[in-house]
């Protein structure tokens, strides 16, 4: 197995985490990117259900390098959560290795976060309020701590009391809010870096080092393409760059490196937050698809929106990540339709489009236009290989990857690692 990045074709929550979880068994080290804690990856394996939020899938994997690079930001106190929560069921993170140059989520980060947001009311973005944005925000802003400063002492209280400076006054007299505690919640990220210490390494280097010697790496994208920051539904997105050319510049590391870039896209489309969605159902179909999709959040339970595959979506999706392949995931949550639809275009401003509206407002107001395909009405969980689905299926993912114009290489029929296909 090559270089590979493993990236949402969608809106996020494709089922990238059993994707990464199952290619992670091949794979000699596994990368996280970009985004926080508010990545929701869930994986079943031998071990039970985990829901990870920012230890790469791979961890499960005794074998398998996992590496937090530099484009990740990371609240330490969820990190150590997880690290603890991991190691308690037997799972071992000897394995994992941070980036010294990947940012912090501050508590003040945290507490902006949820202010500004209220303060948006209903324009609010629809963030999960971790402090995410604000991290990312203070990283450009030259004005970020970032994981290495937890190891000098000296250097990290005189980084966050120049950051608590403004920090302050904007809380207290833009948000009103009491700032009193925010200094000792600081303090308490130091006493995590001693445990944490051991996990901070040089991560482009042992990546370049891998990457030499041959061995098989796989990048974890967290969200997906339609909520990056640049190529995304654009302010409705996350604060980091989801997409496969993020990879290199989030974990330090060439383009020349990647060999392979595998979109992962959910037979259906979901949607968690604001912002537009051109196929979303509001009716029983969108409610029967959040129903046998478990279509709630991994880390907010939050509902997720439904509705139909946007195949004008996914094709620029291929086209902004240059995807080599497409996994088609929780195709099993179709079994029971007699039609299927899948828009093959828009209608926005007597306009129709079968690519991407390059002006927003187009996209807010893209129509759906729909085809129908006929469904297979059987329980396809249980099968392995491409020629076992039912024509119906193969018909469907065939349109698809027609449509997309990427090939299909891997199917998901279940939750489970070996409830796949494998087609390449
Ligand atoms: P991620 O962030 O992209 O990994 O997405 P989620 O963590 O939200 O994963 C999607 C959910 O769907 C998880 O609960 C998975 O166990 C589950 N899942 C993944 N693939 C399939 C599939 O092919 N069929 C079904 N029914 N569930 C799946």
């Amino acid at each position: 197995m090559p270089v590979t990045v493993i990236v949402g074709a969608q809106w996020g929550d494709e089922g990238k985490g059993k994707v990464v979880d199952l290619l992670g068994d091949e794979a000699q080290v596994v990368v996280r990117y970009q985004g926080g804690n508010n990545a929701g990856h869930t994986i079943e394996n031998e071990r039970g259900r985990f829901a990870l939020h920012l230890v790469p899938s791979g961890i499960c994997n005794p074998d398998t390098t996992a590496i937090i690079g530099n484009g990740v930001v990371i609240d330490p106190s969820a990190l150590r959560a997880e690290i603890d929560e991991l190691e308690s069921r037997g799972v071992s993170t000897a394995n994992l290795k941070i980036s010294g140059n990947a940012h912090l989520i501050m508590p003040y980060h945290i507490l902006l976060d949820k202010v500004r947001e209220m303060s948006l009311g209903n324009k609010k973005i629809g963030t999960t309020r971790r402090g995410i944005g604000p991290a990312y925000a203070d990283k450009a802003a030259r004005v970020g701590i970032r994981m290495q400063d937890l190891l000098d002492e000296k250097i990290f209280h005189q980084k966050v009391q120049a950051a608590m400076r403004s920090k302050s006054d904007i809380l207290r007299l833009v948000y009103d809010q009491n700032v009193a505690g925010l200094e000792v919640e600081c303090d308490r990220y130091l006493q995590m870096a001693e445990t944490l210490r051991p996990y901070i390494a040089d991560t482009s280097l042992l990546l370049w080092q891998a990457v030499a010697a041959g061995r098989s790496v796989l990048f974890e994208g967290a969200q997906g393409t339609m909520l990056d920051i640049d190529h995304g539904t654009y302010p409705f997105v996350t604060s980091s760059n989801p997409v496969a050319g993020f990879a290199c510049v989030g974990s330090g590391i060439g383009p020349t490196a990647i060999d392979e870039v595998w979109g992962i896209c959910k037979a259906y489309c979901t949607r968690v937050g604001e912002g537009p969605f051109p196929t979303e159902l509001l009716d029983d179909t969108g409610r029967r698809l959040r129903d046998v999709g478990h279509e709630y959040g991994t880390t907010t339970g939050r509902e997720r929106r439904c509705g139909w595959l946007d195949l004008v979506a996914l094709r620029y999706a291929v086209r902004v990540n240059g995807m080599t392949g497409l996994c088609i995931t929780k195709l099993d949550v179709l079994n029971d339709l007699d039609e299927i639809e899948v828009c093959t275009g828009y209608v926005s401003g007597g306009q129709s489009y079968d690519e991407m509206p390059p002006h927003q407002s187009d996209f807010h107001h893209a129509q759906p236009l729909y085809q129908s395909l006929p469904g297979w009405k059987a329980d396809i969980s249980g099968v392995r290989r491409w020629e076992d689905l039912p024509a119906e299926a193969r018909g469907y993912l065939d349109f698809v990857a027609e449509s997309a114009g990427c090939p299909v290489v891997l199917v998901s029929v279940g939750p489970r690692r070996e409830e796949t296909v494998r087609v390449r």
